[in-house]
């Protein structure tokens, strides 16, 4: 297909003003792989990098079945009814465009898709954390620059996905479930570190009293937590919601935007958010340095070194040697 050059001042001007179908666009152009959208990308990203525009950005996750979808469609439109306009995104490397997205089934959340002042979009598929996570990431600042509040991104309680979401947010929300006996869940230590807010959602009927202890547990997890800078007296907290019955939340709201204000003024919001930008260029030149490795010329002379080293015929040290001296070029 011959290349169309695309109008890249109207497609950022349609995103500025929020245009939902600008955005629409100019999400998929980032996630598209092809190298003369890639430029087109990084051209679009460019132009919309002033005025600065800054949302709340709201890190979630939990384990299947806790209530992530209900939740995002209560607070989503808990927001709305306050005149916010929320984003939806979601990190989610092993979904896929037909399904297994936690965002691709949006049964859960119909009001929220269909509320003027939401925008919900579903994970970009692929395999690789890095290239999932890279894509949200420039979906955020879409969204930002389209004038979005609150920002929630979504992730799966499983494996690394959290820390690329926590890396990506001003707040990192944990949503659990209330616990069958008085033990924790088995939620590692690195995860219980990186939540700002820990949610016990389904906090409602016979569960009521489940949550309540569940909770109390976290709580006093928390506090044993060694303490943060970025952390004002009392946080990293824990409390109750009900998703369902959307109870709590405009509490919870409370004690986010409590802590973001609290942050904003001791100027640990921008220390951060400058923190995270070089995270992801060292990730973004890291995950480019292998792609290199990977193709081409490189790749034939890691397979020819290989074969030696696998031979008994050159050592490791040799062999990374030439490579590396090799990839200088
Ligand atoms: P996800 O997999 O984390 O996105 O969880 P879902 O939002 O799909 O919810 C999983 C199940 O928990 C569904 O059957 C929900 O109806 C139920 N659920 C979600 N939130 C609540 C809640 O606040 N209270 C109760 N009792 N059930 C809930």
């Amino acid at each position: 297909m011959p290349h169309v050059p695309l109008d890249i001042d109207a497609l950022a001007d349609g995103v500025r003003t929020g245009e939902r179908r600008a955005l629409s666009r100019a999400i998929t152009l980032i996630e598209s792989t092809r190298e003369d959208h890639r430029q087109d990308a990084i051209a679009l990203l460019e132009a919309l990098r002033e005025p600065k525009r800054e949302a709340l950005r709201i890190g979630l996750s939990g384990t299947p079945g806790v209530g992530k979808s209900t939740f995002v469609e209560s607070f989503g439109t808990f927001l709305t009814a306050q005149d916010k306009r929320v984003a939806v995104l979601a990190v989610d490397p092993s979904s896929t465009r037909s399904g297994g997205s936690i965002l691709g089934d949006k049964t859960r959340m119909d009001r929220l898709a269909r509320d003027p002042l939401a925008f919900i979009r579903p994970s970009p598929s692929g395999a690789h954390l890095g290239g999932v996570a890279r894509r949200t990431r420039e979906a955020v600042a879409l969204c930002e620059a389209a004038g979005f509040d609150v920002i929630l991104i979504e992730t799966v309680g499983v494996g690394q996905s959290e820390t690329a979401v926590a890396e990506m947010s001003d707040l990192f929300v944990l949503l659990l479930a209330p616990a069958g006996g008085d033990e924790l869940q088995g939620v590692k230590r690195g995860i219980m570190e990186m939540a700002d807010l820990i949610l016990v959602n389904k906090a409602d009927g016979d569960l009521k009293p489940a949550a309540t202890r569940t909770c109390a547990d976290y709580a006093g997890a928390l506090r044993l937590l060694r303490r943060r800078p970025q952390d004002p007296d009392g946080f990293p907290k824990a409390l109750t919601v009900s998703a369902l019955e959307e109870d709590g939340l405009s509490t919870a709201w409370d004690e986010m935007t409590a802590l973001d204000d609290w942050r904003g003024a001791q100027g640990h919001r921008a220390r951060r958010r400058k923190e995270q930008a070089l995270y992801w260029f060292g990730e973004d030149v890291r995950r480019g340095l292998l792609a290199q490795l990977e193709a081409g010329a490189a790749q034939d002379r890691l397979s020819a070194l290989g074969a030696e080293v696998e031979a008994g015929k050159m050592t490791v040290a040799e062999a990374t040697t030439r490579m590396l001296d090799a990839l200088k070029g």
